[in-house]
């Protein structure tokens, strides 16, 4: 089997506030959509750095002694979701090093693809790996000589790495925010009193009460010391903007702003159009929760045909994609939604989703309606067919996996056992969102890769390489230990 390696992650960064660790702690749990593996704060309070991390919620994690314990007015936090090395403790983030420029830890949301290269490099010339995980290649390329931590050398630093990189950086006395040049992953720049925000998306500003600022500009250093913020542009030569569309359509928080758009409204018009370009006649439109309730609202406030939120959501369910293993994923599709039968028995049904990837859900989702005594089911996927990977961060599956890059809509509609079967059009998904089809990357569904990757790399290319990967069980028993660092 191959997969590539990506990292879902939220990260999070604080400088100047006497609650530090608190607000990172609420800021991560606001970000806990876009990884539930593991979590992780570390502090500085100027002399020192205090870390906490473990396998699980951030919620599980941190308590209120934990976090008492992280002191210091500056903070950097991250959520992960395994996809680039195995989901082990000592993967987790922020990583911390300890080297010539003093204690370093990194939070990074994205993948490098040219990690392999840079490794390889580093280990010829001696340098010992902690972890399995591209993000610590960044670390050993800061700590490298002729660098003093300064700007200069840290853009020499983002010169040599590739891909999908937003970053929160922390020393004894600065908080550094980066985003790759392409600006692939959001980050965002706020302000909570006389401090400032560095965080994935804005909605953990929200719910800290701080104010969102503005988003960090593609290829931006953002450096936030005692003598304020400065920006440095470490690209000045204006690379191809290259933001991931699959953000607004389903991986971001829809309370979240990027680039200056509310990403519930982006879905809701995503829906609109969907309606504009397929108007069938139907009694009731049906949202699968969560993912495709702004399409499925939009849908129906543009066709006038009534919205129902006929399944209902258990929220005690985990979000099933995000679970690493089959196993699990097949059984959270079973167990998490219940459908009202009333609502849909002798129906002409159109079932609204953001997305099909590997088909299952929605299978399931038709099989539940026609078992309702649904008369007609017709699927709307408020996206156009996923036919590629995506090396820059968002775990889908290989190609072979894809449904849509193995399948015609014709036996896709077959297989899902579905009357009909639409997807939004490129340009429509594009329309929805305001801005040009340049400002994204859209290679998951038109197979354009803004950066060039190399397709023999995997997730646990690392470890496979050094003879390393570790066992289901070892991986499982791994998991479920939390550790203290300091
Ligand atoms: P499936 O077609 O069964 O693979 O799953 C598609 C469902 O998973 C849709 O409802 C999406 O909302 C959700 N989904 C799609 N892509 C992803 C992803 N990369 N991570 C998590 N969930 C996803």
């Amino acid at each position: 089997m191959q997969e590539y390696p990506k990292h879902y992650c939220g990260v999070f960064g604080i400088y100047g506030h006497p609650n530090a660790a608190e607000l990172t702690y609420y800021g991560l749990y606001a970000l806990q959509h876009r990884g539930q593996e593991s979590a992780g704060i570390v502090t500085s309070d100027g002399k020192q750095f205090r870390a906490h991390k473990g396998m699980g919620l951030v919620s599980q994690v941190f308590d209120g002694e934990i976090l008492h314990g992280l002191i210091g007015r500056m903070a950097v936090g991250h959520t992960r979701y395994s996809t680039s090395g195995s989901s082990l403790i000592q993967n987790a983030q922020p990583l911390t090093i300890n080297s010539r420029i003093g204690p370093v830890a990194i939070a990074h949301n994205g993948n490098l693809t040219n990690a392999m290269v840079l490794r390889d490099e580093l280990e010829d010339k001696g340098q010992i790996f902690q972890t399995s995980v591209d993000s610590e290649i960044i670390l050993h390329l800061l700590a490298q000589p002729g660098g003093n931590g300064n700007g200069n050398h840290l853009v020499h630093t983002l010169r040599r790495i590739e891909g999908a990189y937003s970053l929160v950086i922390m020393t004894e006395n600065e908080l550094i925010g980066v985003r790759d040049p392409h600006g692939f992953r959001p980050l965002s720049l706020g302000k909570i009193d006389d401090a400032w925000v560095l965080a994935s998306e804005t909605c953990a500003f929200d719910l800290i009460h701080a104010k969102f600022v503005r988003d960090v500009e593609p290829g931006e250093i953002v450096i936030i010391n005692q003598d304020g913020l400065t920006s440095i542009q470490a690209f000045p030569e204006q690379e191809r903007r290259a933001f991931c569309i699959f953000e607004y359509v389903y991986f971001a928080r829809p309370d979240s702003v990027i680039a200056d758009r509310n990403v519930y409204k982006v879905r809701v018009e995503m829906g609109r159009q969907l309606a504009r370009e397929f108007p069938l006649d139907a009694d009731v439109v049906v949202p699968v929760p969560d993912s495709g309730n702004c399409a499925a609202l939009g849908y129906s406030q543009e066709s006038r045909i009534p919205f129902e939120m006929a399944f209902v959501r258990n929220h005690y369910v985990g979000r099933s994609f995000l679970q690493p293993s089959q196993l699990i994923r097949d059984f959270d599709v079973r167990v998490k939604l219940n459908l009202i039968t009333e609502l849909v028995k002798g129906k002409r049904v159109i079932v609204v989703d953001d997305s099909i990837v590997r088909g299952t859900t929605c299978k399931t989702r038709v099989n539940n309606l026609k078992q309702a005594g649904a008369k007609e089911v017709h699927v709307l996927v408020s996206c156009p067919p996923h036919m590629h990977p995506c090396v820059y961060g968002i775990d889908f599956p290989d190609r072979s996996k894809l449904m849509a890059a193995n399948h015609s809509l014709e036996e896709i509609r077959k297989y899902l056992s579905a009357d009909s079967l639409y997807y939004l059009s490129q340009e429509g998904m594009v329309k929805a969102t305001g801005l040009p089809k340049t400002a994204f990357c859209m290679a998951c569904y038109d197979g354009r890769y803004p950066v060039p990757y190399d397709p023999t790399v995997d997730k646990y290319i690392i470890e496979r390489r050094n003879g390393r990967v570790a066992s289901l069980s070892e991986t499982m028993a791994k998991d479920r230990a939390q550790i203290k660092l300091l």
